[in-house]
């Protein structure tokens, strides 16, 4: 039973407490949405310029702490310390690229009758964005530096697990100058703190990452108060290898295992077509069995373990120990550990095989031709993400224009890129995140016509 006072933040590796945190209360949000909107109101009238330049400012006091806010993600999240390095420089690139983003946001004059037309964007006032603990940093970033670079204030929830990070980036934050207030960090839990930000009438939009289930919930109790809301939410995203694939490439294990598994662009549903199945089932045994397991801090480790004893419960009980699979080794003792693991005995419509088990976990599945992958591929109530790999450029093409889900990799396996846009189809979600387009989302366009007509004497 967790603490509704305090947090308590475990090291998933060793299971030791790395800190205690207090939570933050229904009126600690309340009291917080005053201070924002207060602080929103002076930083949407400072000069897009002035605010690109402390936004600047900002990613350079997160360059020089990289290292620190790297190891921090290592003891809160168990990353290894090669993401966690990936993950506090994505952070620090994020505000750089929406900090020109703030001195671009422009409207539009359109023509019409009688007069002149324009458009503003607009800030929407103080933005609530709740947090998930398997990317603690960048989906933290992601949220928050577009919406403060379009001139919102930002209240961050982080998941209970996972506060450190965000806490820091906050105190980065002032260090560089960025106006108290501006960027809140409030570590609670998600029925207390995260309920009241979304409840919040002064609130103008939620951005969610983190399952469907609570994704449902808080877009339900956004629409009582007309409230936008972005939501990032799950998935089981298909890998589809053709023959004429370089399956080396292709079935590359970090598709699924990268972070433990614990991403929601994971490629965890390995569809084969049925003619290399058992070279690509050969090729998966010794690639696991290949897998670097075990402490996070350590240079060489490939994999750390999943975030909590949970999500270790979770984990397991999609896999009998009798299932067939291949499986790699995981440490023993302390820490949350689970092997790398590929289901190769489920059917395209088991548990194991349709829903997000968020772990190092993978099913192997065969095809017999394209119509029948891309049928698999969209037999999901997930859209996120998905690789295609063949050789035909006709087929590569036909088949990501039929899979329904909003980021796709042909012949490779990236998912995100700060500059692309990214977000899911079908119950993956709402809106997207990051692009060009990023800091449309956290404001409303306003039309504004001026008659040209002399009013008459
Ligand atoms: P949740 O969706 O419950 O948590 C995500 C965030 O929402 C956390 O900050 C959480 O706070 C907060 N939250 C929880 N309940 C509410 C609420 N009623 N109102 C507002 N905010 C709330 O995910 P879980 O941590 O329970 O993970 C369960 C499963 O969800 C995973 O196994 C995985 O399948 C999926 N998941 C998917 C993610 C993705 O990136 N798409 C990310 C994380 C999980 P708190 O930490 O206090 O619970």
């Amino acid at each position: 039973m967790s603490d509704p006072n305090e947090l308590t933040v475990l090291n998933p590796a060793t299971e030791e407490v790395v800190a205690t945190v207090p939570a933050a209360t229904a009126e600690d949000v309340d009291a917080a949405v005053v201070r924002a909107a207060r602080a929103q109101t002076r930083w949407a009238a400072l000069a897009p310029a002035d605010r690109a330049r402390l936004l600047r400012r900002f990613a350079d006091v997160v360059d020089a702490h990289t290292e620190e806010l790297a190891q921090l993600e290592v003891r809160e999240a168990g990353h290894t310390v090669a993401n966690a390095r990936w993950e506090a420089g994505n952070a620090r690139d994020l505000l750089l690229y929406a900090a020109g983003g703030a001195e671009r946001l422009v409207g539009r004059q359109i023509p019409v009758p009688g007069g002149w037309d324009v458009t503003f964007q607009e800030p929407l006032g103080v933005i609530g964005v709740i947090a998930p603990w398997n990317f603690p940093m960048p989906i933290a970033a992601w949220g928050s530096f577009p919406a403060l670079a379009a001139g919102n204030a930002v209240l961050l929830k982080p998941a209970e697990t996972t506060p450190l990070t965000a806490l820091r980036l906050a105190g980065l934050a002032l260090e560089a100058g960025l106006p108290e207030h501006l960027f809140q960090v409030l570590p609670g839990h998600g029925g207390t703190a995260g309920r009241a930000l979304v409840d919040h009438p002064d609130v103008a939009k939620i951005v969610f990452t983190g399952s469907t289930r609570t994704g449902r919930e808080v877009m339900e109790r956004c629409a009582r108060l007309v409230k936008p809301v972005t939501l990032e939410l799950g998935g089981k995203s298909p890998n589809v290898v053709f023959a004429d694939a370089d399956l080396k490439a292709a079935l590359d294990p970090f598709s699924f295992l990268d972070n433990a598994g614990q991403d929601c662009c994971a490629r965890t549903r390995v569809l084969v077509q049925e003619t290399v199945l058992d070279e690509a089932r050969a090729f998966l045994a010794d690639a696991l069995a290949a897998v670097v397991v075990g402490d996070p801090a350590d240079e060489k480790t490939q994999m750390g373990p999943l975030i909590s004893g949970r999500q270790l419960e979770r984990v397991r009980s999609y896999v009998p120990d009798d299932a067939p699979a291949l499986r790699g080794e995981a440490p023993d003792g302390p820490g949350f550990w689970f092997p790398p693991t590929v289901l190769t005995g489920e059917r395209h419509d088991s548990p194991a095989a349709r829903e997000e088990i968020f772990g190092p976990v993978a099913v192997l599945l065969p095809f017999t031709d394209e119509q029948d992958a891309i049928r698999l591929a969209n037999d999901t109530p997930y859209g996120l993400s998905g690789s295609i790999w063949t050789r035909d450029v006709g087929r590569a093409l036909r088949v990501s224009q039929a899979v329904r889900a909003g980021n796709l990799s042909v012949n490779s396996h990236s998912s995100v890129r700060y500059w692309t846009p990214f977000g899911g189809y079908k119950q993956s979600g709402l809106g997207r995140e990051l692009g060009p387009d990023a800091l449309t989302a956290f404001t409303e366009t306003k039309n504004v016509f001026l008659s040209t007509e002399v009013p008459a004497p």
